[in-house]
């Protein structure tokens, strides 16, 4: 507490007492017993010392308390003998203390003059008394200093100002919070005062008168004039006010804010506002995120295709969305069930049976597929999918989903499942054609270990006829025996396959074995149109993944194309190469070369086509069937013609994928 200069001292009644109590306690009363007038007045000034309502000590320059009055010692808690002797230091707090001591060396170096300060002083009981000290420095007759202090006690003010001080902080603290400053403003005056919130709200420095030209400044310049027209209606008409405006910052970022403002009038009648305003940027933020996202399921529901529906507690269709003039939504549905609509219910009781078990169980569904009628009445695949909704109670609402029109998928599904099974067909008579045209060299193939098979036969009796019979002879020729039957079964076997009718397997299959096979089925076709095969199989190559009798129809068409593609050529050695290899992605190729006539520009676009033959025996099938053979295994089938004689067919396919990975 800083000791100041005292305003107003009761400077005469003070000095006058200063006096009395010299003769009164500084010094023994030296007032002769006859003086009675004298002894009556000093009486009487003794009375009005100890019972003024006001704390009177008197410390010397050590802070010894030399004197106090009984009400001073009363205040403390204390008898006037108690105090009298002890160091005042005792009455303050520990930390207040050299503040005390302070105030008395300032009195005791400025003799006659006054300070006032404000101080705690502590009760014999611990509970605190704020003063207000006016103290000076006399000195006594004997010239030595003493310092007269007063005080009024002024523990109730303190205390309104500290509740007033702390109810203050908490509503900074609230205001700071809640991003809500308050601020006042007479509108006949022009006067503004802000919170500390307003300030910061506001960017303005605490240190300042709030003014309207700052204000104005600070606001967007959109909505300068929107601002000024309110407050300024509101002045007019005395009226509250609530309106929302943008601030921008110092560093040009903007500031949402809301101010609402009562109209009241002061103490002296005048218009005044007293308000709050709100930094309401985050909740602006946040409602425009919202509003975003809010346009950008709009605009994707709009776009889309796709229909929503939301149905309710009894799984009727109570809402669907109409946003676009294409899309295939069902008209009339309000109020319906989706089994009540679709004429599948009956057909498939399963399906239907588990879909609402599902909505019984409100459990989401995902796309269920059904047949429904589009606006025209037309019949309609729909998928749907949709969760169930519930109020904050947990109360089931209802369903919300979206609808699908799949027609096109499922009819273009329906239409390639039965090309495949056409082409299946087809792949199946070209097959048997194929084999009918091989016949010569199948029967070859059959033939010759037939042939084995009995000169081994016509050995081995040979053998037994002997004497003594050559027994190991006789043993080893049936062995070959038994290999060449094994070696016919397997070509009957192999043409069996071919010719049947079977569905497609695929496999892992060893592409090597796969070609070598297919190769043995035209070995006499080749040989008998002159035509050698040379073979480049790689040793290392991977599995691939397919049906060995469907590859295997493609090779025998490529090496046939091959075969009769060489046919009028008698200039050079009639060759077919069968290579195969992998590709930089790991791929297996296999590709059949020959040097045939070549395949000119305008028949290389059209060689896939069905139809397309240059032959007179021709059908014009087989490059067609063979292609897409190879893309219902993944893979790919080219054409190129060669650097020099005749074209290469290349067939590419995946690895199996086991192994690829
Ligand atoms: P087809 O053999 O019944 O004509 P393909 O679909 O197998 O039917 O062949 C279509 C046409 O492609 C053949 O007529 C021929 O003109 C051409 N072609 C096929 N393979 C070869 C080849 N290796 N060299 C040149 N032309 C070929």
């Amino acid at each position: 507490m800083k000791p100041g200069r005292a305003v107003a001292f009761g400077k005469s009644a003070a000095q006058y007492l200063v006096g009395c109590v010299r003769h009164t306690v500084t010094a023994k009363p030296r007032v002769e017993p006859g003086d009675a007038g004298l002894l009556e007045a000093v009486k009487q000034w003794q009375q009005v010392f100890e019972h003024n309502p006001v704390m009177y000590f008197m410390v010397d320059p050590a802070g010894t308390v030399m004197n106090v009055n009984t009400f001073g010692a009363a205040q403390l808690g204390y008898t006037p003998a108690e105090l009298i002797g002890r160091s005042v230091l005792d009455v303050f707090f520990e930390e207040d203390r050299a503040t005390v001591r302070a105030c008395i060396a300032l009195c005791l170096e400025t003799v006659d003059q006054s300070h006032t300060w404000e101080i705690r002083k502590v009760r014999k009981d611990g509970s605190v008394l704020w003063v207000r000290e006016n103290a000076k420095t006399m000195l006594r007759a004997n010239g030595g200093p003493i310092v007269l202090v007063a005080c009024e006690n002024i523990t109730e003010r303190k205390e309104a100002e500290n509740a007033l001080r702390q109810s203050e902080a908490y509503l900074a603290q609230a205001q700071e919070l809640s991003h809500t400053g308050s601020f006042g403003w007479k509108a006949a005056t022009r006067e503004i005062t802000w919170s500390k919130e307003t300030y910061r709200i506001f960017q303005c420095d605490e240190g300042t008168k709030p003014k309207i030209s700052f204000m104005l400044a600070r606001i967007h310049p959109d909505d300068r004039l929107a601002v000024q027209q309110t407050t300024a209606r509101a002045a007019r008409e005395g009226k509250d006010y609530d309106h929302e405006y943008r601030l921008v910052m110092p560093d040009g970022s903007i500031k949402y804010v809301r101010a609402v403002a009562r109209a009241t009038r002061d103490a002296s009648g005048q218009l005044e506002f007293v308000g709050s305003v709100t930094d309401i940027t985050a909740t602006k933020e946040a409602e425009r995120r919202l509003r975003d996202s809010e346009q950008r399921f709009r605009d994707y529901a709009e776009t889309a295709s796709d229909w929503f529906w939301e149905t309710g507690p009894d799984h009727r269709v109570t809402r669907i969305s109409e946003h676009s003039d294409t899309n295939t939504a069902p008209a009339g549905l309000i109020g319906l069930t989706r089994w009540d609509i679709a004429p599948d219910a009956d057909l498939e009781p399963e399906k239907w049976r588990q879909h609402r078990a599902a909505l019984d169980a409100h459990i989401p569904f995902r796309d269920l597929v059904y047949r429904s009628k589009d606006r025209n009445g037309q019949p309609i695949y729909v998928r749907t999918s949709g969760k169930p909704f519930f109020d904050a109670d947990g109360t089931f609402l209802g369903y919300r989903g979206v609808c699908t029109d799949v027609t096109a998928a499922i009819r273009a599904d329906q239409a390639e499942d039965a090309l495949r099974k056409a082409q299946a067909e087809l792949a199946h008579v070209t097959r048997v054609t194929t084999l009918g045209e091989l016949t010569a060299s199948i029967a070859h193939e059959i033939n010759q270990p037939l042939a084995a098979v009995i000169a081994n036969a016509d050995a081995c009796l040979a053998w037994l006829q002997r004497s003594p019979p050559d027994l190991k002879a006789a043993r080893r020729s049936v062995e070959w025996i038994i290999e060449d039957g094994k070696r016919a079964s397997d070509v009957i076997r192999h043409v069996r396959a071919l010719a049947k009718r079977s569905d497609i397997e695929m496999a892992p299959l060893d592409a090597g074995a796969v070609v070598r096979e297919a190769v043995a089925l035209v070995q006499r076709e080749m040989a008998s149109h002159a035509v050698s095969v040379r073979m480049e199989l790689s040793s290392t190559l991977p599995r691939i993944f397919g049906d060995r009798i469907q590859l295997q129809q493609v090779l025998i068409n490529l090496i046939k194309n091959g075969i009769e593609a060489m046919e009028g050529i008698d200039d050079r050695p009639r060759e077919l190469a069968i290579r195969s290899a992998t590709d930089d992605n790991g791929a297996v190729l296999v590709s059949v070369s020959d040097c045939g006539a070549g395949i000119d520009e305008q028949a290389m676009d059209r060689l896939f086509m069905p139809f397309f033959t240059t032959k007179s025996s021709g059908m014009g099938m087989g490059l067609s069937i063979c292609r897409s053979i190879i893309e219902a295994h993944g893979g790919r089938l080219s054409a190129m013609p060669n650097q020099e004689h005749g074209a290469t067919f290349q067939i590419t396919l995946p690895l199996h994928r086991e192994d690829a990975s």
